[in-house]
């Protein structure tokens, strides 16, 4: 497949196309990103790569974080992380307390906030230095020593925290956060502060190609057969909150979007693509980002189905 070629077409046929979206600004700091922006990479499993517009700029990962939160708690607690979240779409907004209330604090899914925020609550228990430890695992899966937090991104959602501080006190009643609730959203937004650029998000997904078997120069994979499996489903199911389904109708690929802009998406067998573009559409999901996806599992006629 001669993917340079069908990038190019992408490229061409959205000069066109009307975006609606907006960007960002119940964290401020994500409201002052140039709404232009737009880059995609695209990592194939035979170890080329290519790249479009500002695919080597750094923006905030958001939500996108919650896959690689979610691979290392795995990684550290096994199927015990299963006991407090759950494996269900929610077809609610990513940020929804509704089901809280009559799941007595057990969120549908590690994607949704709530289900991260139990995450993070597990990585706090689990590790010595989290925010260190968390920051150093992605570094190692993406391969670059130099991605950071961005704490302006940070300190800006903790000053504007009400709803994410709501879902984790009222999981903390129902006894599903064990750590005190400003340290769970302190490593929460810490997480989703982490920024990156379009190819540093591919090569961290690479772990979930080929059956977690992508770097056969390694003598390990980062995640067994099962666990990429696993993930893989979950980002099918549940990484576009109450558009997974149309994600996956349009594309027909695992992915997780973020409120920075972001979508990362992949075919387990042949490549992970990374899109940016900061509007997003009412459910919080890159809009143009969506349609370049879209485009490209047309054009190549490739998906996971
Ligand atoms: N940090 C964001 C929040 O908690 C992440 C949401 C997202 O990217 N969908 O609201």
């Amino acid at each position: 497949m001669d993917y340079s070629k069908v990038l190019q077409e992408i490229k061409e046929e959205i000069v066109t196309f009307k975006n609606t979206g907006k960007v960002a600004t119940y964290i401020p700091e994500l409201g002052k990103v140039d709404p232009s922006k737009f880059g995609v990479y695209l990592q194939c499993t035979d170890g080329s790569g290519y790249g479009l517009g500002d695919a080597l700029d750094r923006f905030s990962i958001q939500s996108i974080s919650k896959v690689l939160s979610l691979s290392l708690a795995l990684k550290l607690k096994g199927k015990e992380v299963w006991k407090r979240i759950g494996v269900e779409p929610s077809g609610d907004p990513f940020n929804s307390l509704v089901q809280l209330e009559y799941e007595k604090g057990i969120p549908r899914n590690p994607f949704i906030n709530a289900g991260a925020l139990v995450v993070a609550d597990i990585l706090i228990s689990e590790l010595k230095n989290p925010k260190e430890e968390l920051l150093q695992f992605v570094r190692d899966i993406a391969e670059d020593q130099t991605i950071d937090y961005d704490e302006n991104v940070a300190a800006s959602e903790m000053m504007h925290k009400f709803r994410n501080a709501s879902l984790t006190h009222l999981m903390k009643d129902f006894g599903n956060i064990h750590n005190n609730v400003d340290d769970v959203l302190d490593f929460y937004f810490h997480q989703c502060s982490i920024a990156m650029n379009c190819k540093q998000l591919t090569q961290a997904f690479t772990i979930f190609l080929n059956y977690g078997k992508y770097d056969l120069s390694k003598e390990a994979a980062v995640l067994d057969t099962m666990l990429a499996k696993r993930i893989n489903a979950l980002m099918l199911t549940c990484g576009f909150y109450d558009e997974s389904g149309e994600f996956a109708f349009s594309v027909g690929l695992p992915g997780k979007s973020g409120v920075g802009g972001g979508i990362v998406a992949l075919h387990p067998k042949y490549y992970s693509i990374a899109v940016w573009s900061p509007p997003l559409n009412k459910n919080g999901n890159s809009e143009l980002g969506m349609k370049v996806l879209e485009l490209l599992t047309s054009k190549t006629e490739i998906s996971v189905f």
